[in-house]
């Protein structure tokens, strides 16, 4: 953008100390609320003497979203003012059309798996969703153990069929190879059920990771409950390694944790584990991810990390559960006041349109089956498998033939499936795509 700024002020204006002047902008709507205030700021950097005047040149950001907006150009005095308010009233408004900005045309829709899904055509996405002309996944989910230690009365586990096992070392190598081939980025080892901190073979996994250029952040979800067994050095490894761990807790009494669970007695041992991984860690962000029966306050939860942990930290905490695409039987009531989420809410999921599972994370399960929804498929579904990687490349299978069919004709398990999360929640935030495991999650 070009600006003149023209000095009628009886000072020079400069943005050096004490109270330097920048020129700076915001973006209003069309309708005239703020979208953006504050959204750029530049240094004028020779002092424009009163009565004299200069040209600028500079980049501004526009919005994400097509449509018209109004570009607000002003100056600021920073700790001062901002010279677009009342009393002094200096600034330029001008009307953008910002064009929309497609990911696909009508002649390339054809090369994307979910060309149909117009939402999803937005020129901001395809740096994440693709690479070398063909799609891939915000980033994969490895499952490298599908073995728990709880059998928690909201999850499946225990009815899974699948053999309980461990992936062998050679196909997980050959996973990361696949996904560096698609562009690399970050990876999540949560596995679909089952608790990552059982793989024996952890500490070798995420080393390998390491040697791996085109990887970035790692990160899961653990019970936290066999950190016990783990070796300090190999834990402190372990975590130091990841840049985000969800921790989560079944409870915040024995009562509840075993009610929980299934396992009485494991309330203590996952409170000393989560001890031990605060002490060895020194720069991965751990969450606390509550999974409750009972409710709580905030307070009270506060309280309770401060009491075990000496500390708080970040934490969400659920009292309402999903119902894996069906496969739990939700007529059965919970104790204490766990609830299931009910069909209201499926339907109301199910308003915001497709879901953003398969366009997140690509799941790939212990043996190799590579799965289009990467998260509630507990038993590897065979409507749900869309390859398996010992034979196929990850690109091939993502991009392949029974993937589009499924993005074209939906998935049976979607149906009343209370796990929705609707692709059009996730396009706003192209942006956080960056940095995933950080900033979305594992
Ligand atoms: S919810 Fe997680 S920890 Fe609990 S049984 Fe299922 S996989 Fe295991
Ligand atoms: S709606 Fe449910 S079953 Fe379908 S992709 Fe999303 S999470 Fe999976």
């Amino acid at each position: 953008m070009r600006v003149t700024l023209v000095n009628g002020a009886e000072v020079s204006l400069v943005s050096s100390a004490p109270n330097a002047v920048y020129i700076a902008y915001h973006w209003f709507n069309a309708d005239g609320t703020a979208l953006r205030l504050d959204a750029g700021r530049f240094a004028i950097t020779k002092p424009i003497v009163t009565g004299s005047s200069r040209q600028y040149m500079f980049p501004i950001a526009v919005p994400d979203k097509a449509g018209s907006y109004i570009l607000r150009v002003t100056l600021v005095q920073e700790w001062v003012r901002w010279f677009d308010e009342n009393e002094v009233g200096a600034f330029a408004d001008l009307h953008i059309e910002v064009p929309t900005q497609t990911w696909w045309t009508d002649d390339t829709r054809h090369s994307v798996p979910y060309g149909h899904i117009q939402a999803l055509n937005r020129a901001a996405l395809r740096p994440f969703l693709s690479h070398g002309g063909l799609c891939r996944p915000l980033l994969p989910h490895v499952e490298t153990v599908n073995i728990c230690n709880l059998k928690c009365i909201i999850c499946p586990y225990a009815e899974m069929t699948r053999a309980r096992e461990t992936m062998p070392m050679p196909l997980f190598e050959k996973i990361v190879a696949d996904y560096c081939d698609m562009g690399g980025g970050d990876v999540v080892l949560t596995p679909q059920v089952g608790d990552v901190l059982l793989d024996k073979a952890l500490v070798e996994r995420i080393r390998f990771l390491k040697r791996q250029l085109a990887i970035g952040s790692l990160g899961f979800v653990t019970n936290a409950v066999n950190a016990h067994v783990i070796p300090d050095a190999d834990l402190e490894y372990i975590i130091n390694a990841c840049d985000r761990i969800n921790i989560s807790v079944y409870g915040l009494d024995e009562e509840e944790y075993a009610a929980m669970t299934l396992r009485p007695n494991r309330y203590a041992r996952m409170v000393e584990s989560i001890q031990r991984m605060l002490k060895l860690n020194h720069r991965c962000q751990l969450v606390i991810a509550a999974r409750l029966l009972k409710k709580y306050e905030d307070g009270f939860i506060r309280n309770w990390m401060a009491g075990n942990f000496g500390r708080e930290f970040p934490y969400e905490a659920v009292t309402s559960f999903g119902n894996w695409a069906g496969a739990i039987d939700t007529s059965k009531p919970l104790p204490f006041d766990g609830t299931w989420a009910g069909p209201d809410l499926a339907a109301h999921l199910e308003e915001g349109g497709p879901c953003a599972y398969p366009i997140l994370h690509l799941k790939v399960v212990v043996n190799g089956d590579v799965q289009f929804c990467s998260c509630v498929d507990y038993d590897s579904d065979a409507e749900n498998k869309i390859g398996n990687v010992t034979c196929e490349s990850l690109s091939n299978i993502y991009n392949g033939e029974r993937a589009r069919r499924l993005w074209r004709d939906g998935l049976r398990m979607c149906k009343g499936c209370t796990h929705r999360r609707p692709i059009a929640d996730f396009v706003p935030l192209a942006r956080l795509f960056e940095h995933p495991v950080r900033s979305l999650g594992v």
